[in-house]
């Protein structure tokens, strides 16, 4: 017997080896290890044949992995179509689509948890409406897309748990989707107390050998409910019914490595194949989808325009911070912040403090040479973590002591400029010295059990002001708070990125969500060096609607999403000129078919971020107005091009990030 068998590489074919003589069920789905080249790697064996003719020296499988197959022909089909639509090879799609984890030596079994009763809610009319929506379309058997548009706090949650639990009635599986950040104790506790024996939660956190016993559970049906960040779509459930993309806008859904797939289109091929139902939840959905349930294109429209019981969304007010009379112990808050905290703190109320920047200065300058501290590896500048006494990139790792002579002149004392969370949490230690403070952010969460420890002392009562970067600005629900500060709204407006408006407004809704939960009504203050800037100025009013307004008008201008997809080519390497010269190749590959209004090209350009851990990067950016014409030059340029030695290429389908 021979077997076919796909790797995560490039390569496109699968290939043959003789199965293992003792073996004699069959391996499709199974991993095996398997001679490539002079190594030994971990391949997927995607079919059998009893015959091989014409090759010669054909080589054996070393050994087999998976003692049952971890993956079925939803996944076969499932790669298939990832590698057209996100072009890479059958093999690197079907490695992102199994992330089983490994095998236990031993089989443990596994006790679970008996079903523990909660009190049930009155759902209000709006909820009412919307359950019923959904549950009637589980009835049916017919795929169906839904969004789930509803306001922090308006009880999304709840309508998931009730559609899991109908699926559930009716034999099917479901499928949750989480960012990974949402995945707090609060969230799983939820899902976990209400499904305790049918649910999986599958967080990072987690064991390997842990993950793949669920996943195999997943897959013999014994587990019903999947709850878990991006890799959670491809779970292998047999009776798929109901999946859940909540928070839909969120970016941690798309991958950031190859292939760089997005949970939500993975979402809909599912839907579509299975006959599922999809229901993407958020406060501020993606453009695209909410383009998508407007304009009849296949999403249907549930909206929680109030938020559940007596609470009602916190009052935003905006402050300018260009004429705003600033703290002089802390200038990065205005004068109104602090007098704020001040009544909060009064009143025995809770406070959060959002600032996205992790560390405590993030530029250091030379006054004398005018230099900044910069890495060495990439075009960042160094972030000084003062509680490590380090400077630090943030996007490689790099770190060096802090020295306060200038490293590039050797005379200056350096100064230290901007504000990130550590410095918020040493300077409001001063402003309000009583109070008792937490950090929450990379840094702060690092040791195992921190997160947990922050997140539950806070739920306690015993911290009053909570200081933490995006990390605190989802899922989470805290009756106490009554005040969010936003210490500059401004930090992503400027991003060069089709996306920046879209994420700031995201971000501010979603971190004043975490206020006025409780019985006390909450109030937000953002500052702003731009309070005109439409965005801020819907965000203040919770106007979604307008805001999608002016934003959708803007892209249909610049032919951006949803009025093309785009796709983003970036070239790497070591030698700069190397590098752009493979970019003008790729360049002249596709430049020809520009101009229809099938296709518009730009760049080639360095990459904002133009050096990254070492490498140089350009890139060039595909609008495409009609993707079918495009998708075949697309593979072209993947399976023809060879760049020069030591450049590598990478095509992102849909590219969150553009940095
Ligand atoms: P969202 O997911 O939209 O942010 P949640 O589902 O988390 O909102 O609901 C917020 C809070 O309100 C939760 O504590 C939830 O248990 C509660 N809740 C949800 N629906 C109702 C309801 N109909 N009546 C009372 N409380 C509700
Ligand atoms: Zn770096």
């Amino acid at each position: 017997m021979y077997v076919q068998v796909v790797f995560n590489t490039p390569l496109n074919e699968p290939l043959t080896y003789r199965k293992p003589e003792a073996v004699t069920e069959s391996l499709i789905g199974c991993r095996v290890l398997a001679p490539l080249r002079s190594r030994t790697v971990k391949g997927i064996v995607v079919s059998e044949t009893e015959r091989a003719d014409g090759i010669p020296g054909m080589k054996s499988v070393e050994s087999v992995i998976d003692a049952a197959p971890i993956c079925d022909e939803m996944h076969f089909k499932l790669a298939q179509w990832m590698a057209g639509y996100y072009h890479c090879s059958y093999g690197e799609a079907l490695f992102a689509a199994l992330p089983a984890g490994d095998p236990p030596k031993r089989i443990k079994t596994v006790k679970d948890r008996t079903d523990i009763p909660e009190t049930q809610l009155t759902l209000n009319a709006e909820q009412v409406s919307a359950f019923a929506e959904v549950s009637d379309a589980l009835g049916t058997k017919e795929p169906k897309a839904f969004l789930l548009y509803g306001v922090t706090g308006s009880g999304k949650t709840e309508i998931y748990l009730r559609a899991i639990d109908r699926a559930l009635t009716l034999g099917k599986q479901s499928i949750v989707a989480i960012p990974e950040i949402s995945l707090t104790p609060q969230t799983i506790e939820r899902f976990e107390r209400r499904f305790a024996g049918h649910i999986a939660v599958l967080h990072s956190r987690l064991p390997k050998t842990e993950k793949y016993r669920y996943w195999q559970r997943i897959r013999s049906g014994e587990i019903r409910i999947v709850v878990g960040a991006r890799s959670a779509i491809f779970s292998p459930a047999q009776e798929l019914g109901l999946i859940v993309i909540d928070e839909e806008h969120e970016g941690s859904y798309k991958s950031s490595e190859t292939p760089r797939y997005h949970a939500r289109q993975i979402a809909f091929w599912r839907m579509k194949q299975e006959r599922a139902v999809l229901v993407l939840g958020s406060a501020t959905p993606a453009l695209e989808t909410f383009y998508h349930a407007r304009s009849g294109g296949g999403v249907t429209l549930l909206t929680l325009s109030q938020r559940v019981g007596a609470t009602v969304l916190p009052k935003v007010n905006v402050i300018d911070m260009r004429t705003a009379k600033k703290s002089d112990v802390f200038p990065a808050m205005s004068g109104v912040l602090v007098e704020a905290v001040h009544e909060a703190l009064d009143k025995k109320q809770q406070v959060i403090l959002f600032l996205n920047r992790k560390g405590h200065s993030p530029v250091v300058v030379c006054p004398q040479c005018g230099k900044t501290a910069d890495c060495p590896h990439c075009s960042i500048t160094l972030t000084y973590h003062k509680n490590k006494n380090t400077l630090l990139c943030h996007y490689c790792g790099y770190s060096r002591k802090y020295e306060t002579t200038c490293k590039e002149c050797g005379a200056g004392e350096v100064s230290l400029m901007g504000t990130g969370t550590e410095k918020v949490e040493s300077e409001i230690a001063t402003l309000f010295p009583k109070a008792r403070i937490a950090r929450m952010d990379h840094d702060s969460t690092r040791e195992a059990g921190a997160y947990e420890k922050i997140l539950g002392e806070f739920a306690a009562g015993k911290t009053d002001i909570l200081v933490g970067t995006q990390m605190i600005s989802k899922g989470l629900h805290f009756p106490g708070v009554t005040l969010v500060g936003v210490l500059s709204a401004d930090t992503g407006l400027g991003f060069p990125d089709f996306r920046a408006a879209e994420r700031t407004f995201s971000l501010i809704t979603q971190v004043s969500g975490r206020c006025g939960r409780g019985d006390a009504p909450g109030v937000v203050y953002v500052q702003t060096y731009n309070p005109d800037h439409y965005t801020i100025r819907h965000a203040q009013e919770h106007d979604y609607n307008a805001f999608y307004k002016d934003e959708i008008a803007l892209r249909e201008s610049l032919r951006y999403p949803p009025f093309s997809r785009l796709v983003r080519f970036v070239i790497r390497g070591m030698n700069e000129a190397a590098v752009k010269a493979d970019a003008a190749s790729i360049h002249g590959m596709i430049s020809p078919h520009e101009g229809k209004s099938s296709l518009a090209i730009l760049g080639p350009a360095p990459c904002p971020i133009a050096k990254l851990k070492k490498y140089y990067r350009w890139h060039i950016i595909l609008k495409i107005m009609s993707p079918k014409m495009v998708t075949s030059l697309v593979e072209h340029v993947r399976t023809k091009f060879r760049p020069r030695k030591d450049d590598y290429v990478e095509i992102d389908v849909d590219p969150y990030n553009m940095l």
